[in-house]
């Protein structure tokens, strides 16, 4: 998967978490977060040499002791003390481990490692329309239909979050509504 594909997954997870009560420019900040969250594995980190090898950085178990780190940072830090730091943690945990299901859904069916270093099952759920792209930062035709063909299978998953969000915080707004002509 692109860093577009996994993008538009960490902005619909984003815009699904996404706090209630913040500011405009808090909200952009927590969805870019989110983007940035779902491409982590990919990170350009020393030794990530990622693109057709998917083992330790794709790991299940190294991730999930990132995501402690990050949540053992928060909590340090105090920032878990109310709901919200909790829902932060949810939704970048979300995040991140999206980004290996994705990575599995590659037309090549080689598979992601999740179980490094433990096992070496493979898991592979292959989209035949999703390929994997030769080069990285490429923008030729091959690799730009390969992020519009990722724009067009999440885009709607993006899209109806949106609405749906929309749909439910009218709704509430509703009944909020409702509810102070009842008491007035
Ligand atoms: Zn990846």
């Amino acid at each position: 998967m692109t860093t577009v594909g996994h993008s538009i997954m960490g902005l619909a997870l984003g815009t699904a978490f996404l706090p209630r009560g913040l500011s405009k420019w808090s909200g952009a900040g927590f969805l870019v977060l989110m983007a940035a969250m779902a491409c982590l594995p990919d990170w350009r980190v020393p030794f990530n040499r990622h693109l057709f090898k998917y083992h330790y950085h794709h790991s299940l178990l190294v991730n999930c002791i990132i995501l402690a780190a990050i949540a053992g940072t928060m909590a340090i830090a105090g920032r878990l003390k109310s709901r919200r730091g909790w829902l932060v943690v949810a939704a970048i945990s979300a995040a991140v481990l999206s980004h290996l299901l994705m990575d599995s859904f590659y037309s090549h069916a080689q598979g992601v490692q999740i179980g490094w270093p433990l096992g070496s099952y493979r898991l592979t759920l292959p989209i035949p329309w999703l390929h994997v792209q030769k080069q990285i930062g490429s923008f030729d035709w091959f690799h730009n239909r390969i992020r519009l063909m990722e724009i067009l299978t999440f885009g709607p998953l993006l899209a109806l979050t949106i609405i749906v969000r929309k749909l439910i915080l009218r709704r509430a707004k509703g009944r909020r509504n409702d509810g102070r002509l009842m008491e007035s």
